[in-house]
Protein backbone atom coordinates (compact mmCIF):
# COMPACT_ATOMS: atom_id res chain seq x y z
CA UNK A 1 0.00 0.00 0.00
CA UNK A 2 1.41 3.07 -1.26
CA UNK A 3 -0.01 6.77 0.31
CA UNK A 4 0.47 10.02 -1.13
CA UNK A 5 -0.65 13.39 0.96
CA UNK A 6 -1.16 16.87 -0.79
CA UNK A 7 -2.58 20.14 -0.47
CA UNK A 8 -4.81 22.32 -2.80
CA UNK A 9 -5.77 25.99 -2.27
CA UNK A 10 -8.66 26.17 -4.39
CA UNK A 11 -11.66 24.18 -5.89
CA UNK A 12 -9.86 24.29 -8.91
CA UNK A 13 -6.95 22.89 -8.11
CA UNK A 14 -8.73 20.10 -6.90
CA UNK A 15 -10.53 19.44 -9.60
CA UNK A 16 -7.48 19.96 -11.69
CA UNK A 17 -6.68 16.57 -10.08
CA UNK A 18 -9.18 14.86 -10.34
CA UNK A 19 -8.76 15.92 -14.22
CA UNK A 20 -5.73 14.60 -14.52
CA UNK A 21 -6.77 11.09 -12.79
CA UNK A 22 -9.63 11.02 -15.39
CA UNK A 23 -7.38 11.07 -18.01
CA UNK A 24 -5.75 7.64 -17.02
CA UNK A 25 -7.99 5.70 -15.80
CA UNK A 26 -9.74 2.57 -17.65
CA UNK A 27 -12.69 0.67 -17.45
CA UNK A 28 -12.99 -1.25 -14.31
CA UNK A 29 -11.28 1.76 -11.96
CA UNK A 30 -12.77 2.56 -8.63
CA UNK A 31 -12.38 5.48 -6.82
CA UNK A 32 -13.42 5.92 -3.45
CA UNK A 33 -14.00 9.27 -2.15
CA UNK A 34 -13.92 10.29 2.27
CA UNK A 35 -14.25 12.99 3.69
CA UNK A 36 -16.55 15.67 5.88
CA UNK A 37 -20.14 17.02 4.15
CA UNK A 38 -18.23 20.33 2.37
CA UNK A 39 -14.32 18.56 2.33
CA UNK A 40 -15.03 18.28 -1.75
CA UNK A 41 -16.19 14.99 -2.81
CA UNK A 42 -18.62 16.23 -5.06
CA UNK A 43 -16.51 18.79 -6.82
CA UNK A 44 -13.55 16.50 -7.23
CA UNK A 45 -16.13 14.26 -9.14
CA UNK A 46 -17.15 17.32 -10.96
CA UNK A 47 -13.50 17.70 -12.23
CA UNK A 48 -13.20 14.04 -13.00
CA UNK A 49 -16.01 14.06 -15.29
CA UNK A 50 -14.90 17.18 -17.08
CA UNK A 51 -11.65 14.94 -17.66
CA UNK A 52 -13.69 12.30 -19.17
CA UNK A 53 -15.28 14.26 -21.20
CA UNK A 54 -18.52 14.77 -19.67
CA UNK A 55 -20.71 17.34 -20.45
CA UNK A 56 -23.85 17.31 -18.45
CA UNK A 57 -23.45 18.54 -14.93
CA UNK A 58 -22.61 16.57 -12.48
CA UNK A 59 -24.41 16.88 -8.88
CA UNK A 60 -24.83 14.73 -6.00
CA UNK A 61 -27.50 12.07 -6.41
CA UNK A 62 -29.13 12.55 -3.89
CA UNK A 63 -32.28 10.81 -4.16
CA UNK A 64 -30.56 8.07 -6.85
CA UNK A 65 -27.40 6.03 -4.98
CA UNK A 66 -26.34 5.64 -8.65
CA UNK A 67 -25.80 8.24 -11.52
CA UNK A 68 -24.25 7.17 -15.08
CA UNK A 69 -22.98 9.49 -17.18
CA UNK A 70 -21.45 9.25 -20.95
CA UNK A 71 -17.73 10.38 -21.02
CA UNK A 72 -14.95 8.82 -23.01
CA UNK A 73 -15.90 6.12 -20.78
CA UNK A 74 -18.90 5.88 -19.05
CA UNK A 75 -18.67 7.59 -15.12
CA UNK A 76 -20.63 5.68 -12.39
CA UNK A 77 -21.02 8.47 -9.87
CA UNK A 78 -22.52 6.74 -6.29
CA UNK A 79 -22.77 8.88 -3.39
CA UNK A 80 -24.13 5.37 -0.88
CA UNK A 81 -25.01 7.94 2.60
CA UNK A 82 -28.07 8.15 2.28
CA UNK A 83 -28.24 3.97 2.36
CA UNK A 84 -30.28 2.63 5.35
CA UNK A 85 -29.36 -0.84 5.65
CA UNK A 86 -25.46 -1.49 4.91
CA UNK A 87 -26.14 -5.11 3.99
CA UNK A 88 -28.57 -3.53 0.98
CA UNK A 89 -27.25 -5.65 -1.94
CA UNK A 90 -27.01 -2.26 -4.40
CA UNK A 91 -25.51 -5.13 -7.19
CA UNK A 92 -22.23 -2.88 -7.62
CA UNK A 93 -20.48 -5.38 -8.87
CA UNK A 94 -22.10 -5.26 -11.86
CA UNK A 95 -20.48 -1.26 -12.22
CA UNK A 96 -17.35 -2.60 -11.11
CA UNK A 97 -16.52 -4.91 -13.55
CA UNK A 98 -18.72 -2.92 -16.30
CA UNK A 99 -17.76 -0.58 -19.26
CA UNK A 100 -16.66 2.14 -17.02
CA UNK A 101 -14.95 3.58 -14.13
CA UNK A 102 -17.21 4.14 -10.56
CA UNK A 103 -16.42 7.13 -8.22
CA UNK A 104 -18.02 6.46 -4.30
CA UNK A 105 -18.68 8.74 -2.28
CA UNK A 106 -19.05 7.67 0.98
CA UNK A 107 -17.63 4.35 0.90
CA UNK A 108 -17.39 3.89 4.54
CA UNK A 109 -21.48 3.08 4.58
CA UNK A 110 -20.42 -0.09 2.25
CA UNK A 111 -17.31 -1.82 3.51
CA UNK A 112 -18.30 -5.16 2.62
CA UNK A 113 -19.39 -4.29 -1.26
CA UNK A 114 -15.94 -2.75 -1.79
CA UNK A 115 -13.78 -4.44 -4.47
CA UNK A 116 -10.30 -4.79 -2.56
CA UNK A 117 -8.57 -3.24 -5.12
CA UNK A 118 -9.73 0.66 -5.17
CA UNK A 119 -7.81 4.22 -5.32
CA UNK A 120 -8.68 5.83 -1.67
CA UNK A 121 -8.88 9.63 -1.99
CA UNK A 122 -9.62 11.10 1.08
CA UNK A 123 -10.16 15.02 1.63
CA UNK A 124 -9.66 16.76 4.60
CA UNK A 125 -10.91 20.62 5.33
CA UNK A 126 -7.58 22.36 6.45
CA UNK A 127 -9.64 25.49 6.25
CA UNK A 128 -11.95 28.11 3.78
CA UNK A 129 -9.94 26.80 0.71
CA UNK A 130 -7.04 24.86 1.06
CA UNK A 131 -8.00 20.95 1.46
CA UNK A 132 -5.23 18.23 2.39
CA UNK A 133 -6.15 15.40 -0.24
CA UNK A 134 -4.34 12.01 0.68
CA UNK A 135 -4.34 9.27 -1.64
CA UNK A 136 -4.04 5.49 -1.07
CA UNK A 137 -3.68 2.04 -2.70
CA UNK A 138 -5.25 -1.50 -2.02
CA UNK A 139 -3.29 -3.40 -4.92
CA UNK A 140 -1.60 -3.99 -8.17
CA UNK A 141 -3.80 -1.49 -10.52
CA UNK A 142 -4.66 1.29 -7.73
CA UNK A 143 -0.88 1.94 -7.40
CA UNK A 144 -0.40 1.90 -11.64
CA UNK A 145 -2.88 4.83 -11.17
CA UNK A 146 -1.26 6.60 -8.40
CA UNK A 147 2.36 6.42 -9.36
CA UNK A 148 1.01 7.72 -13.06
CA UNK A 149 -1.05 10.44 -11.18
CA UNK A 150 1.95 11.45 -9.13
CA UNK A 151 4.71 11.26 -11.89
CA UNK A 152 2.70 12.64 -15.21
P1 LIG B 1 -18.78 17.24 -0.41
O1 LIG B 1 -19.29 16.54 -1.63
O2 LIG B 1 -17.56 16.59 0.18
O3 LIG B 1 -19.84 17.45 0.63
P2 LIG B 1 -18.65 19.61 -2.06
O4 LIG B 1 -17.71 19.33 -3.17
O5 LIG B 1 -20.11 19.52 -2.34
O6 LIG B 1 -18.26 18.68 -0.80
O7 LIG B 1 -18.37 21.04 -1.45
C1 LIG B 1 -17.07 21.52 -1.23
C2 LIG B 1 -17.14 23.04 -1.11
O8 LIG B 1 -15.89 23.57 -0.69
C3 LIG B 1 -17.46 23.69 -2.45
O9 LIG B 1 -18.32 24.78 -2.24
C4 LIG B 1 -16.09 24.15 -2.94
O10 LIG B 1 -16.17 25.26 -3.78
C5 LIG B 1 -15.41 24.51 -1.63
N1 LIG B 1 -13.93 24.45 -1.65
C6 LIG B 1 -13.13 25.42 -1.19
N2 LIG B 1 -11.85 25.10 -1.31
C7 LIG B 1 -11.80 23.86 -1.87
C8 LIG B 1 -10.71 23.00 -2.25
N3 LIG B 1 -9.40 23.31 -2.07
N4 LIG B 1 -11.04 21.79 -2.78
C9 LIG B 1 -12.34 21.45 -2.95
N5 LIG B 1 -13.39 22.24 -2.62
C10 LIG B 1 -13.14 23.44 -2.08
MG1 LIG C 1 -21.15 15.45 -2.04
Amino acid sequence: MEEWKLKTESPEETMQLAEKLAEIVQPGDVITLEGDLGAGKTSFTKGFAKGLGVKRVVNSPTFTIIKEYKGRIPLYHMDVYRMEDEMEDLGLEEYFYGEGVSVIEWPSMIPNQLPEDCLAISLFHLGETSREITVQTSGVRSLELLKELRYE
